[in-house]
């Protein structure tokens, strides 16, 4: 069978959840047992997310083979359970860099370079570079809004690819938002309307429809939908809001979605059954919480949540695995030195500082990660989190005043870390970094290798800056075991402390490769340190409580 495309577009608001709603019908259509991968379009001009403060979009995702890619794509990855590339991500500005890049060299033999056809030609080619003999499905998300500027070029390629390719090869899906206003008591359809007529000025008339809302959608509602949007009642689709993420796949199950994908797309449901019990089985252990751990994640962009998704996510799944819920305290960097002694920080059971860029907040993140070091409270540092951590260990254990990350500080007399293989070329800020999958090599019997159950293990990165191998002996003296380092040797990937249950820094970014049945191993010992943790406290409070 050839490959078949869905493309997933959003209208009415953002925000509406397109990317969970695409990565949970990913899932279930690899419950079918289809082979399913995933891109996202995103029309904005930056090349890619990387130069894009996560403030504004939230973190970067970075895939294996290095992209610097929307944060979607760490959803589509934890859903589907399937690494993606580079090319899963397309952005307006990589669009129009290639088709310009292309016009420089002359490759348009003279013609005018037009919106239509050069700039949807692009398009179409991007999303075509994912198609292969072992892909069954591509899911092509579409950001943006139905309705934006913006957007009016990808609708008219995803027009013409189903023309191209053959209506059976191709299914639109519709997201919108089906307000309930309270006055009324009423869920509204009219901006769906809008939405759809909207979607369909621009050629594509939606196959599915899937209408957000905080309540379910009423069949009577459903009916009005089918009507007046031109598609069959099983084509409307309620998603509510759900409980956790994770349970959205078996909403939109209980919906029909994938039943009624299938049927657009030419496959008979009943030939491809599908078998959700290992989802199901994964709900049922994120609902049963009989422990709970707090965890404080200290960062400079803890107001948008957004910016440490995966990190967030990776808590999370290793507490699935021990039925542990994981409360995170989002903490300033820059309030940390005014929390200590408050009842706020007593109450932690372990601290993450993440990655992050810049000077801000970083003094911050350093008397963290040595208050977690002094009072043996589990601590995991990730890429500027390790940074910290051996500025932390430089300054206040080999006693070198004044140590520092060149990153911060680039007259420090001990620059423990420093910049190592990558020179920065101010002109093009993007894609400078030690960037995608690198390997580690770990030291046998150490904290990480156990961890891990291997010596050889390979993760995500995303840097500049590196542990300078210049201190890593003065370092090592004084006691901090660099446990993980590059084949050749030369670079420290992991650093740990013997003395301590677990004051562990990665100099990679094992987040994005955490899944929600298959924890990563760091972050599983992590949050089963801080359980022991918040075990011994819940004891204590117990003693007290039997001597009062
Ligand atoms: N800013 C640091 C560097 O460039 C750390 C980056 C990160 O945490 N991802 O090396």
């Amino acid at each position: 069978m050839p490959t078949k495309y869905i493309f997933v577009t959003g209208g009415v608001s953002s925000s509406l959840g397109k990317g969970l709603t695409a990565s949970s019908l990913g899932r279930l259509l690899k419950c079918r047992g289809f082979k399913v991968t995933m891109c996202k379009l995103d029309p904005y001009l930056n090349v890619d997310p990387g130069t894009m403060n996560p403030f504004e979009h939230g973190e970067v995702f970075v895939t294996e083979d290095g992209g610097e890619t929307d944060l979607d794509l760490g959803h589509y990855e934890r859903f589907i359970d399937e690494n993606l590339y580079k090319d899963s991500n397309a952005t307006t500005g990589s669009i129009y860099q290639t088709v310009i890049a292309k016009e420089r060299r002359g490759d348009y033999l003279g013609k005018t370079v037009q919106v239509i056809p050069h700039i949807t030609d692009e398009i179409k080619r991007r999303i075509s570079l994912l198609e292969n003999e072992s892909t069954d499905i591509v899911i092509v998300e579409i950001g943006g809004t139905v309705g934006d500027i913006e957007i009016v070029p990808f609708l008219e390629a995803l027009r013409q690819f189903r023309r191209d390719i053959g209506r059976d090869r191709v299914c639109y899906i519709h997201l919108t938002l089906v307000p309930y206003l309270a006055p009324s008591g009423e869920q509204k359809t009219k901006p769906t309307q809008h939405s759809v007529t909207e979607l369909r000025t621009a050629g594509v008339q939606a196959d599915i429809i899937v209408c957000r809302s905080d309540k379910p959608i009423p069949e009577s509602l459903k009916n009005k939908i089918s009507l007046l949007c031109d598609v069959p009642i099983q084509a409307v689709v309620s998603a509510i809001d759900a409980d956790n993420i994770y349970e959205i796949p078996l909403l939109l199950h209980q919906e029909g979605l994938d039943d009624y994908v299938c049927k657009v797309l030419g496959y008979d449901p009943l030939a491809h059954p599908p078998d959700i019990t290992g989802w199901t089985l994964l709900n049922r252990r994120i609902e049963s919480v009989e422990h709970r751990v707090k965890i404080g994640v200290v960062g400079k962009y803890v107001n948008l949540c957004d910016a440490y998704l995966s990190v967030a996510e990776a808590l999370r799944h290793a507490g699935f695995e021990c039925s542990t819920k994981v409360d995170i305290d989002w903490i300033q960097a820059e309030e940390v030195q005014d929390l200590f002694g408050s009842a706020r920080f007593d109450e932690l059971d372990g601290i993450v500082v993440p990655g992050g860029f810049g000077e801000r907040g970083v003094e911050g993140k350093i008397a963290a990660v040595g208050y977690a070091r002094q009072h043996l409270l589990p601590c995991l540092g990730l890429c500027l989190g390790m940074h910290v951590m051996v500025v932390d260990y430089a300054r206040n254990v080999a006693k070198m005043a004044g140590a520092h990350s060149a990153e911060v500080d680039p007259t420090t007399p001990y620059p423990v870390i420093d910049l190592l293989q990558t020179q920065v070329d101010v002109t093009d800020m993007g894609g400078t970094m030690r960037l995608g999958s690198y390997i580690a090599h770990l030291t046998a019997g150490s904290q990480v290798a156990d961890m891990y159950g291997n010596t050889v293990v390979s993760e995500r990165h995303r840097h500049r800056y590196e542990l300078n191998p210049r201190y890593r002996h003065l370092l090592e003296e004084a006691g901090l075991i660099c446990s993980g380092q590059s084949p050749d040797g030369r670079l420290v990937e992991f650093i740990e402390l013997g003395e301590h249950p677990f004051w562990i820094g990665t100099q990679a970014h094992p987040e994005f490769k955490s899944r929600p049945d298959r924890p990563h191993p760091l972050f599983r010992g992590f949050v089963l340190a801080a359980k022991t943790v918040a075990e011994a406290r819940m004891g204590r409070l117990i003693d007290v409580d039997v001597l009062q």
